[in-house]
């Protein structure tokens, strides 16, 4: 196989040489991600229970819940970690994250930010969005191939998106805490995907750094649809507009945060602790 063929979209190439047909992504009635009775469990204890959620194309949605609730475990089902015993689960109309395996749904457009950053530590802000913006094609591409200059554009763009343009030279490993998630993000940029999913993403944040991600995520939501699980509830309250409430693997209640705030089962199981 040669990169021609994979540029031209024919498909994704895993290490094995295997190519995935993933199939188009189909926004054309709104809906990003549609999970409809979704069940998940571990030797008998129910971490999803019944979970049905819908999220709109361009949509940001925060989700909370107390520890355990089973947010991770409701991206580990979306991002085809975990397969869910039963239920319903659709990216746009037609693609069944069931059926798919971890990197056919990575690669139809579904980005996930784990709380740990992935940066390569030694590499330049700037390398390490170049690295990224390549790895569809391979490794020995990644590292050999030529920069073309709408690639260069591309990580321009990219630094000033999330605020790094100046410490382009610095490598990832001196960032501050904040910067490298920034750069993290950055790097999932760089793969466009249409949904993206942030656990806990200012969690270790300074206040200064966790207000510029909020305007970050608010000025990502439209070109993309954002799920974001967060703790930090002055955060979620600064950029949410839709909240769920996740509670024993289940939506509790769903709406604005001043709705959710106000409502006596959610004050119950979570904010009134
Ligand atoms: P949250 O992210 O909301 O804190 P999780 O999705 O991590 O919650 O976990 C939900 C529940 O499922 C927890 O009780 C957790 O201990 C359990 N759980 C999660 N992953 C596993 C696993 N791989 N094996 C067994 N239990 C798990
Ligand atoms: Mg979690």
């Amino acid at each position: 196989m040669t990169d021609t063929a994979i540029a031209g979209g024919e498909g994704y190439s895993e290490p094995m040489g295997h190519v995935l047909v993933p199939g188009e992504l189909d926004l054309s009635h709104g809906v990003a991600l549609y999970l409809d009775d979704i069940n998940v469990s571990f030797d008998g204890f129910k971490a999803i229970n019944s979970l049905s959620l819908t999220i709109d194309a361009g949509e940001l949605r925060c989700i909370i819940g107390p520890n355990g609730a089973g947010k991770t475990t409701m991206m580990d089902v979306i991002t085809g970690k975990t397969r869910p015993d039963s239920g319903t689960a659709f990216f746009g109309q037609t693609l069944d994250l069931t059926k798919m395996r971890e990197a056919e749904i990575a690669y139809a457009g579904i980005g996930r930010k784990f709380q740990k950053p992935t940066v390569f530590e030694q590499h330049s802000v700037f390398d390490n969005l170049e690295l990224a913006l390549k790895a569809d094609k391979g490794i020995w591409h990644s590292l050999f191939s030529r920069r073309s200059p709408a690639q260069t554009t591309r990580i321009e763009e990219l630094m000033e998106l999330i605020g790094l343009q100046e410490l382009q030279h610095r490598p990832a490993g001196l960032l501050a805490h904040g910067q490298k998630q920034w750069l993290e993000i950055g790097m999932l940029l760089a793969q466009e995907p249409k949904l993206l999913l942030l656990d806990e993403p200012v969690a270790g944040m300074t206040d200064a750094e966790t207000e510029r991600t909020a305007e970050l995520f608010v000025s990502l939501a439209g070109k993309h649809s954002l799920v974001v699980v967060e703790h930090d509830m002055e955060f979620v309250n600064s950029i949410a507009r839709t909240v769920t409430v996740l509670h024993e693997g289940s939506v509790l209640a769903e709406g604005s945060m001043n709705q959710v705030q106000n409502d006596p089962r959610v004050i119950e199981v979570y904010l009134g602790r």
